[in-house]
């Protein structure tokens, strides 16, 4: 894989794979303390790199804040000509970008290619969107007025993104914020560190095309430290973070301190209700997908299965027969359906939650058992590899409260949709949901008032697997944020309310009276 790192990460590329702590536009930094970045695929160390000082944040932070001056004027359709130029250069790099998201996280290469797919689809979006960005006018009382609202740019944009979507979701909210009129600061996950230097440089090959100013676009490296002073700092107009909900909570604590913006994508526990008039094979293949797509490292995977009673005995013999087969492995060879987990805590954390969940009441009916070989130490040495988990459990156990970020689900069941529908709002993440179902009252309740809380609500599809057209996102603890399609852009934006007067009167609004 070293030539197509060469190739895509170009002047960016260290033989001796040590990369920096930052990159404002081109610009490399370093520090001293180096962190590794293990590969889950085969637990070998795939590179180092370190995190990023405060005076280069300061400086990151100070060019991001002078070229929002510069950007901000440049009309939007031609903001848009430099997203299509980006996604015009991810669409030559397709395979290879896909590589380096397998290489890093370890994801199954052609979900990566999807993943690639949807960076450049989102991009397509963002063009055409270029070219909209509408207000309203809006009737006013008085006469010989005009009243309108405006759409301008923020400022900086801090995008702040977790593993398992290394690339699509920078390519949301960078291609969203770019047309937007927003210089981008990206703080990707450290596991993904080459996803990161990749896509910056194809932007960056894309903005001297164009002919704009490098420090459009940075990436800054490290964990919690270099986070809370990105996210402290009152220049930045927009904090877009991506991740398990402990961390959201933190990121929105401290930006709604100084009174700043944030856009949250946090965790999810998404659930699917299989009703009695269901097509069984069909809900079968979508509950496969959703439940062990990603390794189960999905934020809309699904990780509860609320059945019908009369069902719950053929679903589980079905679905045991499957996880019991499933091909697992090596995430460049295409006959592997799963990949590995993202380290070997992820790994303990799964078999923790499975005990946890039988000292609940819960029945292991498969699953959870580590493939690889651990040394003496305890490290694995040919990756983290686990067999996916199903667990039947009675839903007021504490455990399914809880996201556990891996291959395992949870399976209850039901006799009357309210019950069902109580299981499934019953918890505190309102991500993804789903409902198979034929009844079509059942369907329209589901997506009705009373039916799923959730962000997202499918009928007759999976959890998992969303198109960038719609708005992305979840209620509850999982943030309230929407990226993607629809009006998600306008969290990228402020509104301006403007009121004109094209008369020689000066009437008051509600019919006041202040003559003088
Ligand atoms: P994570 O929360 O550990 O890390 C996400 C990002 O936040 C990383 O860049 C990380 O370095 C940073 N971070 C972590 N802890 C932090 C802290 N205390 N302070 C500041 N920054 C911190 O998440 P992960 O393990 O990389 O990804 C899995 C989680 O992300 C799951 O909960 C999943 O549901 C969620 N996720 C949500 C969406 C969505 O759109 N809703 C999409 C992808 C992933």
């Amino acid at each position: 894989h070293e030539a197509i790192l060469k190739t895509v990460l170009g002047d960016f590329y260290s033989q001796d794979k040590h990369y920096g702590s930052a990159y404002l536009g081109d610009q490399r930094f370093d520090s001293d303390a180096t962190v590794d970045v293990i590969s889950p695929n085969d637990g070998q160390h795939l590179l180092s790199i370190s995190h990023a000082k405060p005076d280069v944040i300061q400086q990151v932070i100070a060019s991001a804040k002078a070229e929002f001056y510069h950007w901000r004027s440049v009309p939007a359709p031609q903001r848009g000509e430099l997203v299509r130029l980006f996604a015009d250069k991810a669409r030559t790099a397709k395979h290879q970008l896909a590589t380096i998201i397998s290489l890093e996280a370890g994801k199954p290469f052609q979900e990566s290619l999807g993943e690639v797919q949807e960076l450049i689809d989102v991009c397509d979006f963002a063009v055409g969107l270029s070219r909209q960005l509408y207000g309203l006018t809006i009737a006013t009382e008085r006469p010989n007025h005009r009243m309108m609202e405006q759409w301008h740019p923020i400022g900086p944009v801090v995008i702040i993104t977790a593993f398992n979507f290394p690339m699509a979701v920078w390519g949301w909210n960078a291609a969203i914020s770019l047309i937007c009129g927003n210089p981008i600061i990206w703080k990707p996950s450290s596991q993904t560190p080459l996803c990161g230097l990749a896509c910056h440089q194809l932007l960056l090959s894309a903005i001297k095309e164009f002919g704009a100013n490098p420090e459009l676009s940075s990436i800054v490296f490290g964990e919690k430290p270099q986070v809370e002073q990105l996210v402290d700092h009152k220049d930045i107009a927009l904090v877009s973070a991506t991740g398990s909900c402990a961390m959201g909570r933190a990121v929105n604590c401290r930006v709604a301190a100084r009174m700043g913006r944030t856009l949250l994508e946090l965790g999810g526990n998404n659930a699917m209700i299989v009703c009695p008039s269901a097509d069984l094979e069909l809900a079968i293949r979508a509950i496969t997908f959703s439940a062990l797509g990603t390794s189960g490292q999905r934020c809309t995977t699904l990780r509860r299965l609320i059945v019908h009673s009369s069902l719950k005995h053929q679903v589980l013999t079905k679905l045991e027969a499957i996880y019991k087969t499933v091909s697992i492995g090596d995430p460049f060879d295409s006959s592997n359906l799963m990949g590995p987990l993202v380290n070997q805590q992820a790994i303990d954390t799964m078999k923790a939650s499975i005990n946890t969940a039988i000292s609940q009441g819960g029945k292991l009916i498969t699953g959870g058992q580590q493939i690889s070989n651990l040394d003496n130490k305890g490290k694995s040495e040919h990756g983290f590899y686990i067999t996916p988990a199903i667990i039947d459990i009675d839903p007021s156990a504490e455990i399914v409260q809880q996201e556990t970020f891996a291959p395992l689900l949870y399976v209850h069941s039901y006799d009357s949709l309210e019950q069902a529908l109580a299981i499934q709002n019953g918890v505190s993440q309102g991500l993804s949901s789903a409902i198979f179902t034929k009844d079509m009252m059942e369907a329209e309740i589901f997506v009705s008032a009373r039916g799923s809380d959730c962000g997202l609500v499918n009928v007759n599809i999976g959890t998992s697997g969303a198109e960038i057209g719609g708005a992305f996102g979840g209620e509850k603890d999982t943030g309230g944020g929407r990226e993607s399609g629809s009006d998600a852009w306008k969290a990228y934006m402020r509104r301006m309310t403007n009121t004109i007067n094209y008369g020689s009167e000066l009437p008051l609004a509600q019919g006041i009276s202040f003559d003088m």
